[in-house]
């Protein structure tokens, strides 16, 4: 059995959109901008996109007030009512999908998947998605496809498989079972084009015709990226001899 359950926490929604550096979305910045002109000390404490630090910083009373008057902003309030359908939404997706992502992905990575992660969800604008460590998941993208939710969710889910700092190789992995091989079995199509990091498409292009038989017949996924591993500094090996 395997299963998310999907979260919503104001206090962690209000860190995450103050602390998302990268937006450009134009009210997003004019809000974080208020929040600092008000010079909250304790503001790099909870400006954190991770919820077990913004649940622990919450010990701080200081910061508590700090955070309830962030989230009692008008724009916050907004994002915060729209975050609730947005949730169902991801939810709905994810449910819907289940029954046939799961054995793809077990099947691709060797092993049945047991357990449970939590996925804290946040409003799209945000653009966040990543895995943050101790079966947590923050996720806030609008779909660009479809099933692109349910096929990200599995993305995040198997990067708890892998070290917090993974290789990118082992990244290129992850996205070759989930934003290529699971996207395409769910929507048909094909790959490449690749869609997912532009940074991992050389070594996807590596590794693909690897990739490909290994599809026609997974066995499990760490002694593919070891093969693979082996393979790529071999190739280092002999450029650098040139
Ligand atoms: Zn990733």
């Amino acid at each position: 059995m395997f299963s998310l359950f999907f979260v919503f926490d104001p206090n962690f929604v209000t860190a995450c959109v103050l602390s998302r550096t990268k937006t450009r979305n134009p009210r997003t910045i004019k809000f974080q901008e208020e929040i600092w002109e008000r010079n909250f000390p304790k503001y790099w404490q909870v400006a954190t996109s991770n919820p077990v630090n913004v649940q622990e910083s919450l010990d701080d009373p200081q910061r508590r007030f700090y955070l309830r008057a962030a989230r009692a902003h008008p724009y916050m309030q907004e994002l915060l009512r729209s975050t609730i359908p947005h949730l169902e939404k991801c939810k709905a997706e994810w449910e819907e999908n289940l029954g046939r992502t799961k054995p793809i992905v077990e099947e691709l990575v060797g092993h049945p998947i047991e357990g449970h992660r939590n996925v804290y969800i946040v409003p799209p604008q945000v653009g966040e998605g990543h895995n943050a460590g101790n079966n947590n998941i923050v996720w806030g993208t609008p779909n660009q496809w479809p099933n692109y939710t349910a096929v990200y969710l599995w993305h995040e889910t198997l990067h708890s498989f892998f070290p917090y700092n993974c290789s990118d190789l082992e990244h290129s992995t992850i996205e070759l079972i989930t934003d290529e091989e699971l996207r395409v079995r769910l929507n048909g199509g094909s790959y490449p084009p690749f869609v997912g990091h532009p940074h991992l498409t050389e070594i996807k292009e590596r590794i693909l015709p690897a990739w490909r038989d290994y599809v026609k017949n997974p066995k499990r996924i760490y002694t593919f990226i070891e093969e693979q591993k082996a393979k790529l500094e071999e190739v280092k090996k002999i450029k650098l001899k040139k």
